[in-house]
């Protein structure tokens, strides 16, 4: 993947990673101290191979026909350099038109071609460009000197710790962005505990066994949690917040046993059981534990709720 969306961190640093990911692609023998010219051109926004495209006016959006020029620059060979570089500070100005213009040359750019995207945060950016980038987090602060990774292995820290909670390659950005998502939507479901977020949790993801284990591993860290573990030692660290209210929500015995069902489920599948229903069972059979008024949906009443 030759895009690149860098966000978090201050504008100066991630404009500083951007120089530093144009410098790596335009001038790879670059030698850090002195700047050879090219790098200096790079700098200076005076590379030839290197379009730099910004609003025209500081809060303004970015015009589609700047986006027009940016994909004529992006499919022109290289001037002197092997390669080229636009880089999108405010990637968030894009206006839709200007970010669906970019889509194609964002999925399969040429060889030579590298997008690089800036934003304060991935939410800003609209999700089908953002699935076709590969993240680049910065912290909230900026820690100086960690610079280089793109070069090394280029995939941030909460990336690759997610990536292997969710059992997959390092830098598969797509999957990533799509796994997170699920993750979230079930954290809120059950974290909700009403009994409609959770019978559609069971519906939707009846034939993901997939889902199944993830379902697992989110009850196993609540559980966790609740004893008063580290939220280091949680398999989705990178949840912690959410997998909290989670864990406020139920008994840790009761996350403790419906993550053992949980993880029962694709055995259930295999066996070709009722999917849905043996879903519907875990669920279920946790919510009848909540705690009420704990969760995120709080405004459950209990009077006249016993039973279930
Ligand atoms: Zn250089």
């Amino acid at each position: 993947m030759s895009a690149w969306l860098i966000t978090g961190g201050s504008p100066a640093r991630r404009r500083f990673e951007a120089l530093e990911l144009a410098r790596a692609r335009l001038c790879p023998g670059h030698s850090e101290d002195p700047p050879c010219r090219d790098c200096r051109r790079i700098q200076d926004f005076l590379h030839p191979d290197f379009l730099a495209l910004a609003p025209e006016i500081e809060s303004g959006p970015i015009k589609i026909d700047r986006v027009r020029e940016a994909l004529r620059f992006a499919s022109g060979r290289p001037y002197e350099a092997s390669a080229r570089v636009v880089w999108i500070e405010k990637a968030e100005a894009l206006l839709e038109e200007g970010a669906n213009a970019l889509l194609k040359s964002l999925e399969e750019p040429p060889a030579f071609l590298t997008w690089i995207l800036g934003s304060e945060s991935r939410d800003l950016i609209l999700p089908t460009v953002r699935s076709r980038c590969r993240l680049h987090r910065l912290a909230g602060d900026s820690a100086p000197g960690r610079t280089g990774r793109f070069r090394d292995h280029g995939v941030s820290e909460p990336d690759a710790r997610d990536a292997a909670a969710f059992g997959l390659e390092p830098g598969d950005d797509r999957d990533l962005d799509r796994s997170r998502e699920i993750r979230e939507r079930t954290l809120r479901a059950l974290a909700s505990g009403e009994t409609s977020a959770l019978l559609l949790l069971a519906a939707e993801f009846a034939d993901d066994a997939e889902w199944a284990s993830l379902l697992a591993a989110l009850l196993r860290d609540a559980a966790v949690l609740a004893s008063g573990v580290e939220p280091s030692m949680l398999i989705h660290a990178g949840a912690a917040s959410e997998i909290r209210r989670v864990s406020r929500a139920y008994p840790a015995d009761a996350l403790r046993r419906a993550a053992v069902e949980a993880a029962g489920l694709a055995a259930d599948d295999r066996l070709n059981r009722n999917p849905r229903l043996s879903r519907e069972r875990v669920l279920l059979g946790l919510r009848k534990a909540s705690r009420p008024g704990r969760g995120i949906g709080g405004r459950r009443s209990t009077r006249g709720e016993e039973g279930g």
